[in-house]
């Protein structure tokens, strides 16, 4: 008998010496998968093999079951394997569909690394794809060099997407939404100053703008196109008297003066983060989006713009902060610095980015077990080198020939 089958054997008598000598096969199966995972990925073999035992076990008599068991070591069984690490995404439906979305104003630090190791693992366990998005409406914020630094960091990570957009080439998509919530009423242009409508805002008070007619708005958007920075603004309608008032009325679309590296001077309006993602997120089909608890009210900005255009929400999950020890995760900070000549460049080992820990001698994979241990969670994390060193000696010794 071989090392499966007698495996397979003690299963089904502990079944049978369980169930008056009469074993069930599904119950044998599900016992075997849960407690063998490295069975799985074979689990056709093993149902064959399965029901030829089943029969010559269930032919034998109690006694003779029972003393066949004995002799295997009795009735004790092996507790289920849980799976180790990474939580299960809650509300999953088949395959997923998962988006890693970074803003291209530098490479991609260890806080982006939770966000993508996550999303790639996901993608692996459900299946589906991972889809990466490159956000870079915000002229002033994009490096240029980030587009291929973020798409290095990711390879060195051994993230793999499945599908690309880069939200400056989707300007039209945006501007067509706009137009469409404009429509339905849902969307105003609002030409008050900005302080003025923060004191109306406040004191939880509509602005005139907010009352003026479709046909007027429609108008006012023409117009916007022409228009300096802080004339126009487009506000979506949310609930005035909103207990957050950061969520009353957010600005969906404005006009930026400065030039995009990627689009020039094609574009003056720009839509803001929380337009451009939504409406991505929705046409692309996402059904979770994992993102740090700092956007919370992002999210309930964002559910204003699904329920306006009647669209499904897709699940939200919120993570807790990562600090890493000792070092300024900010990438501003860090562009400072290195502007200043502190550090030596995006890889020094002093800072926090992909790069600089990878220089450090860390392993892909101790990063990538990190996350996964860390997962989604809501509660925030620190991180300590100590930690980081410990898995990664684990990792080198084990690839090390010794
Ligand atoms: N580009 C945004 C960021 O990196 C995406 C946020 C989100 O996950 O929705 O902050």
């Amino acid at each position: 008998m071989s090392n499966i089958e007698e495996i397979i054997y003690k299963h089904t008598l502990i079944n049978a010496v369980k169930h008056k000598g009469k074993a069930n096969n599904g119950a044998v199966m599900g016992s075997l998968m849960a407690t063998h995972a490295e069975l799985r990925s074979e689990s056709k073999k093993i149902a064959q093999i399965t029901s030829k035992i089943l029969i010559k076990v269930n032919l034998m008599d109690y006694e003779l079951q029972k003393s066949e068991l004995q002799k295997l070591g009795g009735i004790k069984e092996k507790k289920p394997v849980k799976e180790k690490g990474l939580v299960d995404l809650p509300d999953v439906k088949g395959k997923v569909v998962l988006r890693f979305a970074p803003n291209p104003s530098g490479p991609l630090h260890i806080g982006h690394a939770r966000a993508a190791v996550l999303n790639n693992e996901y993608v692996k366990r459900y299946g589906g794809k991972l889809i990466l998005r490159i956000e870079d409406t915000d002229p002033r914020r994009v490096d240029p060099k980030a587009y291929q630094m973020i798409e290095e960091d990711l390879k060195w990570l051994g993230v793999k997407w499945q599908e690309k957009h880069i939200q400056s080439s989707r300007i039209e998509t945006y501007y067509e939404y706009a137009e469409k919530l404009i429509e339905i009423g849902k969307a105003y242009i609002c030409t008050c100053k900005g302080a003025d409508f923060k004191v109306l805002k406040d004191e939880s008070k509509p602005c005139p703008c907010r009352e003026l007619s479709v046909k007027h708005n429609r108008k006012l958007w023409d117009r916007m196109k022409t228009m300096d920075e802080g004339e126009a603004v487009l506000r979506v309608k949310t609930d005035i008297q909103h207990k957050n008032p950061a969520i009353r009325d957010w600005v969906a679309m404005r006009v930026v003066n400065d030039k995009h590296p990627l689009t020039g001077d094609k574009y003056k309006i720009y839509p803001m983060m929380n337009f451009s993602v939504a409406v991505d997120d929705h046409l692309m089909g996402v059904t979770h989006v994992l993102r740090g608890k700092d956007h919370l009210a992002n999210s309930e900005k964002q559910k204003y713009l699904y329920n306006h255009f009647g669209w499904d929400i897709p699940v939200f999950i919120h993570y807790g902060r990562l600090k890493m020890e000792d070092v300024a995760l900010s990438t501003s900070k860090a562009r400072q610095g290195i502007d200043e000549g502190l550090y030596r460049g995006w890889d020094d080992p002093r800072l926090g980015t992909i790069r600089a820990i990878a220089r450090r001698g860390i392993k892909q994979k101790a990063i990538t077990e990190l996350m996964m241990e860390i997962g989604p969670k809501i509660s925030d994390a620190t991180v300590s080198w100590k930690k980081v060193y410990g898995l990664n000696r684990t990792i080198l010794e084990e690839i090390s020939n010794r």
